[in-house]
Protein backbone atom coordinates (compact mmCIF):
# COMPACT_ATOMS: atom_id res chain seq x y z
CA UNK A 1 0.00 0.00 0.00
CA UNK A 2 2.71 2.30 1.09
CA UNK A 3 4.87 1.39 -1.91
CA UNK A 4 2.00 2.26 -4.29
CA UNK A 5 1.24 5.71 -2.37
CA UNK A 6 4.81 6.70 -2.95
CA UNK A 7 4.50 5.41 -6.97
CA UNK A 8 1.74 7.44 -7.52
CA UNK A 9 2.85 10.71 -5.55
CA UNK A 10 6.19 9.93 -7.65
CA UNK A 11 4.45 10.28 -10.66
CA UNK A 12 2.61 13.31 -9.79
CA UNK A 13 5.84 15.03 -8.84
CA UNK A 14 6.94 14.02 -12.25
CA UNK A 15 4.12 15.66 -13.95
CA UNK A 16 4.42 18.76 -11.98
CA UNK A 17 8.23 19.09 -12.58
CA UNK A 18 7.49 18.66 -16.43
CA UNK A 19 4.88 21.26 -16.28
CA UNK A 20 7.25 23.59 -14.63
CA UNK A 21 9.55 23.16 -17.70
CA UNK A 22 7.31 24.01 -20.26
CA UNK A 23 5.51 26.84 -18.79
CA UNK A 24 8.58 28.69 -18.56
CA UNK A 25 9.26 32.10 -21.05
CA UNK A 26 11.22 30.80 -24.52
CA UNK A 27 14.35 31.69 -24.95
CA UNK A 28 14.78 33.66 -21.43
CA UNK A 29 16.03 31.16 -19.21
CA UNK A 30 19.67 29.41 -19.64
CA UNK A 31 18.75 25.47 -20.43
CA UNK A 32 20.14 23.15 -17.23
CA UNK A 33 21.71 19.62 -18.01
CA UNK A 34 18.54 17.60 -17.55
CA UNK A 35 20.19 13.99 -16.07
CA UNK A 36 17.79 10.83 -16.35
CA UNK A 37 19.02 10.05 -12.62
CA UNK A 38 20.73 12.28 -9.95
CA UNK A 39 23.06 9.11 -9.45
CA UNK A 40 24.19 5.70 -11.01
CA UNK A 41 25.93 2.97 -9.30
CA UNK A 42 27.77 0.45 -11.29
CA UNK A 43 29.77 -2.67 -11.20
CA UNK A 44 31.82 -2.63 -14.30
CA UNK A 45 31.55 0.48 -16.39
CA UNK A 46 28.33 3.09 -15.57
CA UNK A 47 26.46 5.12 -18.16
CA UNK A 48 25.03 8.56 -17.20
CA UNK A 49 22.28 9.81 -19.82
CA UNK A 50 21.10 13.33 -20.59
CA UNK A 51 18.17 14.56 -22.03
CA UNK A 52 18.81 16.43 -25.02
CA UNK A 53 19.72 19.67 -24.83
CA UNK A 54 17.50 22.50 -26.70
CA UNK A 55 19.15 23.46 -30.48
CA UNK A 56 22.20 25.04 -30.63
CA UNK A 57 22.79 24.28 -27.26
CA UNK A 58 25.80 21.64 -25.47
CA UNK A 59 26.23 19.92 -22.81
CA UNK A 60 30.10 19.90 -21.54
CA UNK A 61 31.04 17.55 -18.42
CA UNK A 62 33.95 16.44 -16.30
CA UNK A 63 34.93 13.88 -14.15
CA UNK A 64 37.62 15.78 -12.18
CA UNK A 65 34.70 17.40 -9.83
CA UNK A 66 35.82 20.48 -11.46
CA UNK A 67 33.09 23.06 -12.85
CA UNK A 68 33.05 22.56 -16.94
CA UNK A 69 34.35 25.13 -19.26
CA UNK A 70 33.71 25.71 -23.01
CA UNK A 71 36.89 23.47 -23.79
CA UNK A 72 35.34 20.26 -22.06
CA UNK A 73 34.11 17.40 -23.94
CA UNK A 74 30.99 17.56 -25.26
CA UNK A 75 28.60 15.24 -24.58
CA UNK A 76 28.17 13.63 -27.58
CA UNK A 77 26.37 9.68 -26.21
CA UNK A 78 25.58 8.28 -22.81
CA UNK A 79 28.68 8.92 -20.77
CA UNK A 80 30.43 6.19 -20.17
CA UNK A 81 32.15 5.99 -16.00
CA UNK A 82 34.51 3.28 -14.60
CA UNK A 83 34.97 4.50 -11.32
CA UNK A 84 33.67 5.99 -8.21
CA UNK A 85 33.36 9.92 -8.84
CA UNK A 86 31.16 13.35 -9.14
CA UNK A 87 30.24 13.90 -13.21
CA UNK A 88 29.45 17.64 -13.54
CA UNK A 89 27.59 18.72 -16.67
CA UNK A 90 26.75 22.34 -17.84
CA UNK A 91 25.30 23.46 -20.72
CA UNK A 92 26.85 25.82 -22.78
CA UNK A 93 25.39 27.92 -25.72
CA UNK A 94 26.41 29.45 -29.26
CA UNK A 95 27.08 32.81 -27.25
CA UNK A 96 29.46 31.66 -24.90
CA UNK A 97 26.24 31.75 -21.91
CA UNK A 98 26.77 28.29 -19.67
CA UNK A 99 24.50 26.92 -17.01
CA UNK A 100 25.61 26.21 -13.67
CA UNK A 101 27.01 22.95 -13.25
CA UNK A 102 24.34 20.15 -12.44
CA UNK A 103 26.64 16.86 -10.60
CA UNK A 104 25.51 13.56 -11.00
CA UNK A 105 27.00 10.81 -8.24
CA UNK A 106 28.75 7.84 -9.84
CA UNK A 107 29.21 5.01 -7.31
CA UNK A 108 30.81 1.80 -8.37
CA UNK A 109 30.02 -0.76 -6.24
CA UNK A 110 33.11 -4.04 -5.81
CA UNK A 111 31.85 -7.21 -8.58
CA UNK A 112 30.75 -10.63 -7.27
CA UNK A 113 33.54 -11.85 -9.35
CA UNK A 114 36.74 -9.70 -9.72
CA UNK A 115 36.71 -9.83 -14.02
CA UNK A 116 39.60 -10.93 -15.61
CA UNK A 117 38.51 -8.85 -18.52
CA UNK A 118 37.54 -5.59 -17.42
CA UNK A 119 35.68 -3.36 -19.65
CA UNK A 120 37.12 0.52 -20.25
CA UNK A 121 34.91 3.69 -20.59
CA UNK A 122 35.16 4.66 -23.60
CA UNK A 123 33.47 7.99 -24.32
CA UNK A 124 33.81 9.74 -27.83
CA UNK A 125 33.45 13.80 -28.46
CA UNK A 126 32.59 14.43 -32.43
CA UNK A 127 30.98 17.55 -31.74
CA UNK A 128 33.59 19.64 -33.73
CA UNK A 129 33.10 16.88 -36.63
CA UNK A 130 29.11 16.16 -37.18
CA UNK A 131 29.68 14.49 -40.44
CA UNK A 132 32.22 12.06 -38.37
CA UNK A 133 29.41 10.74 -36.34
CA UNK A 134 29.25 7.56 -37.78
CA UNK A 135 32.64 7.18 -38.02
CA UNK A 136 32.96 8.05 -34.35
CA UNK A 137 30.21 5.69 -33.24
CA UNK A 138 31.74 2.99 -34.76
CA UNK A 139 34.95 3.81 -33.25
CA UNK A 140 33.57 3.85 -30.16
CA UNK A 141 32.32 0.37 -30.31
CA UNK A 142 35.12 -1.20 -31.98
CA UNK A 143 37.06 0.08 -29.58
CA UNK A 144 34.80 -1.42 -26.64
CA UNK A 145 34.49 -4.57 -27.76
CA UNK A 146 38.43 -5.08 -28.60
CA UNK A 147 39.55 -3.20 -25.22
CA UNK A 148 39.22 -6.20 -22.83
CA UNK A 149 41.11 -8.71 -25.59
CA UNK A 150 44.00 -6.24 -26.02
CA UNK A 151 44.30 -5.43 -22.26
CA UNK A 152 45.08 -9.59 -22.19
CA UNK A 153 47.21 -9.68 -25.09
CA UNK A 154 49.71 -6.84 -23.34
CA UNK A 155 48.84 -7.66 -19.92
CA UNK A 156 51.21 -8.14 -17.03
CA UNK A 157 51.56 -8.77 -13.39
CA UNK A 158 50.46 -5.95 -11.19
CA UNK A 159 49.61 -3.53 -14.04
CA UNK A 160 45.97 -2.47 -14.58
CA UNK A 161 45.23 -1.10 -18.08
CA UNK A 162 43.47 2.48 -17.89
CA UNK A 163 39.73 2.30 -18.28
CA UNK A 164 38.65 5.73 -18.41
CA UNK A 165 39.73 6.73 -22.14
CA UNK A 166 38.74 9.49 -24.04
CA UNK A 167 38.38 9.50 -28.02
CA UNK A 168 38.16 13.27 -29.85
CA UNK A 169 37.88 14.15 -33.29
CA UNK A 170 38.94 17.45 -34.36
CA UNK A 171 39.17 19.38 -37.28
CA UNK A 172 42.65 20.92 -37.33
CA UNK A 173 45.00 21.04 -40.18
CA UNK A 174 48.39 21.06 -38.03
CA UNK A 175 46.71 17.47 -36.91
CA UNK A 176 48.23 14.51 -38.42
CA UNK A 177 46.18 10.85 -38.52
CA UNK A 178 45.98 10.53 -35.00
CA UNK A 179 47.78 11.03 -31.96
CA UNK A 180 47.37 9.67 -28.31
CA UNK A 181 48.54 11.38 -25.19
CA UNK A 182 48.03 9.16 -21.78
CA UNK A 183 44.61 8.33 -22.00
CA UNK A 184 43.33 10.68 -24.60
CA UNK A 185 43.18 10.01 -28.26
CA UNK A 186 42.67 12.48 -30.88
CA UNK A 187 41.78 12.15 -34.41
CA UNK A 188 42.16 13.96 -37.62
CA UNK A 189 38.95 15.11 -39.59
CA UNK A 190 41.15 15.63 -42.63
CA UNK A 191 42.85 11.64 -42.51
CA UNK A 192 39.40 9.94 -41.62
CA UNK A 193 37.57 11.95 -44.71
CA UNK A 194 40.75 10.81 -47.35
CA UNK A 195 40.43 7.31 -45.80
CA UNK A 196 37.14 6.49 -44.52
CA UNK A 197 38.07 2.76 -43.94
CA UNK A 198 41.23 3.27 -42.20
CA UNK A 199 38.90 2.73 -39.10
CA UNK A 200 42.04 0.03 -37.20
CA UNK A 201 43.77 3.42 -36.43
CA UNK A 202 41.42 3.03 -33.43
CA UNK A 203 42.89 -0.34 -32.49
CA UNK A 204 46.77 1.02 -33.05
CA UNK A 205 46.10 3.96 -31.16
CA UNK A 206 44.51 2.26 -28.39
CA UNK A 207 47.36 -0.15 -28.38
CA UNK A 208 49.46 2.70 -27.19
CA UNK A 209 46.63 3.73 -24.20
CA UNK A 210 47.37 -0.07 -23.14
CA UNK A 211 50.77 0.10 -23.31
CA UNK A 212 51.58 2.98 -21.23
CA UNK A 213 55.31 2.91 -21.22
CA UNK A 214 56.98 5.37 -19.51
CA UNK A 215 60.23 5.75 -19.74
CA UNK A 216 62.25 5.36 -23.15
CA UNK A 217 61.38 2.46 -25.59
CA UNK A 218 62.54 1.97 -28.89
CA UNK A 219 60.00 3.69 -31.46
CA UNK A 220 60.17 0.62 -33.47
CA UNK A 221 58.68 -1.64 -31.15
CA UNK A 222 56.11 0.68 -29.74
CA UNK A 223 54.78 0.98 -33.28
CA UNK A 224 55.52 -2.20 -34.13
CA UNK A 225 53.85 -3.75 -30.82
CA UNK A 226 50.50 -1.57 -31.82
CA UNK A 227 50.65 -2.75 -35.41
CA UNK A 228 50.78 -6.10 -34.21
CA UNK A 229 47.39 -5.99 -32.25
CA UNK A 230 45.87 -4.37 -35.08
CA UNK A 231 46.82 -5.81 -37.88
CA UNK A 232 47.68 -9.94 -36.41
CA UNK A 233 45.11 -10.38 -33.69
CA UNK A 234 42.24 -7.38 -35.19
CA UNK A 235 42.19 -6.73 -39.07
CA UNK A 236 41.32 -9.35 -41.76
CA UNK A 237 44.17 -11.12 -43.14
CA UNK A 238 43.57 -9.71 -46.82
CA UNK A 239 43.91 -5.93 -45.62
CA UNK A 240 47.34 -7.20 -44.45
CA UNK A 241 50.06 -5.31 -46.75
CA UNK A 242 52.30 -7.23 -48.17
CA UNK A 243 55.97 -7.20 -46.96
CA UNK A 244 58.61 -6.43 -49.13
CA UNK A 245 61.79 -8.00 -48.41
CA UNK A 246 63.84 -5.54 -50.86
CA UNK A 247 63.11 -2.76 -48.34
CA UNK A 248 61.92 -4.24 -45.10
CA UNK A 249 63.37 -3.51 -41.71
CA UNK A 250 61.73 -4.35 -38.46
CA UNK A 251 63.67 -0.73 -37.39
CA UNK A 252 61.04 0.56 -39.85
CA UNK A 253 58.33 -0.41 -37.05
CA UNK A 254 54.89 -0.52 -37.74
CA UNK A 255 53.56 -3.26 -40.25
CA UNK A 256 57.51 -4.50 -41.11
CA UNK A 257 57.94 -5.01 -36.93
CA UNK A 258 54.41 -6.24 -36.78
CA UNK A 259 54.27 -9.00 -39.17
CA UNK A 260 58.54 -9.72 -37.89
CA UNK A 261 56.89 -9.90 -34.09
CA UNK A 262 53.88 -12.37 -35.21
CA UNK A 263 56.57 -14.79 -36.63
CA UNK A 264 58.67 -14.77 -34.36
CA UNK A 265 56.07 -15.78 -31.73
CA UNK A 266 54.74 -18.57 -34.33
CA UNK A 267 58.32 -19.51 -34.74
CA UNK A 268 59.77 -19.53 -31.32
CA UNK A 269 57.54 -18.55 -28.12
CA UNK A 270 53.81 -17.69 -28.32
CA UNK A 271 54.24 -15.22 -25.39
CA UNK A 272 56.53 -13.46 -27.25
CA UNK A 273 54.72 -9.96 -27.50
CA UNK A 274 53.47 -9.68 -24.27
CA UNK A 275 57.23 -10.61 -22.74
CA UNK A 276 58.46 -7.83 -24.59
CA UNK A 277 55.80 -5.63 -23.76
CA UNK A 278 55.98 -6.39 -19.77
CA UNK A 279 59.90 -5.23 -20.36
CA UNK A 280 58.94 -2.07 -22.45
CA UNK A 281 56.07 -1.24 -20.30
CA UNK A 282 59.14 -1.31 -16.86
CA UNK A 283 61.96 0.19 -18.68
CA UNK A 284 63.78 -2.82 -19.27
CA UNK A 285 63.54 -3.69 -22.61
CA UNK A 286 66.75 -4.54 -24.46
CA UNK A 287 67.70 -5.68 -27.97
CA UNK A 288 69.23 -8.88 -25.78
CA UNK A 289 66.21 -10.15 -24.87
CA UNK A 290 65.20 -11.60 -27.87
CA UNK A 291 68.22 -14.04 -27.39
CA UNK A 292 66.59 -15.17 -24.00
CA UNK A 293 63.57 -15.46 -25.65
CA UNK A 294 64.06 -16.83 -28.82
CA UNK A 295 67.32 -18.18 -28.49
CA UNK A 296 68.93 -16.03 -31.84
CA UNK A 297 70.17 -11.99 -31.37
CA UNK A 298 67.85 -10.02 -32.63
CA UNK A 299 69.60 -9.61 -36.37
CA UNK A 300 69.79 -13.02 -36.85
CA UNK A 301 66.06 -13.57 -36.44
CA UNK A 302 65.27 -10.89 -38.55
CA UNK A 303 67.70 -12.45 -41.57
CA UNK A 304 65.94 -15.74 -41.11
CA UNK A 305 62.26 -13.57 -41.25
CA UNK A 306 63.25 -11.93 -44.45
CA UNK A 307 64.43 -15.46 -45.85
CA UNK A 308 61.00 -17.01 -45.13
CA UNK A 309 59.13 -14.85 -47.20
CA UNK A 310 60.88 -15.56 -50.12
CA UNK A 311 59.49 -19.21 -49.26
CA UNK A 312 55.49 -18.55 -49.75
ZN1 LIG B 1 51.51 4.63 -33.19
Amino acid sequence: MGMRLSVMVLAVLAQLAACACAEEPAGAAIPQPKPKAASVSFTDVGLVEFEAPPDAWVIRYTLDGKAPTATSYACCTPIRVASSLTLKAACFGPDGKSSAPVAVECVRKPAEQKDAKPKAAINVDFSATPDLTEWALRAQKDAEEQYPIMAEKLGSEGFSPPRQIMLVFKDDPKLQIAATGGTTIVFARSWIKAHPTDTGTVIHELAHVIQSYKRKVPGWLTEGIADYIRWWTWEPPERRGRINPARAKYTNGYQDAAAFLYWAEKQYDKDLVRKLNDQARRGTYKDELFKEYTGKELDALWKEFVESLGKK
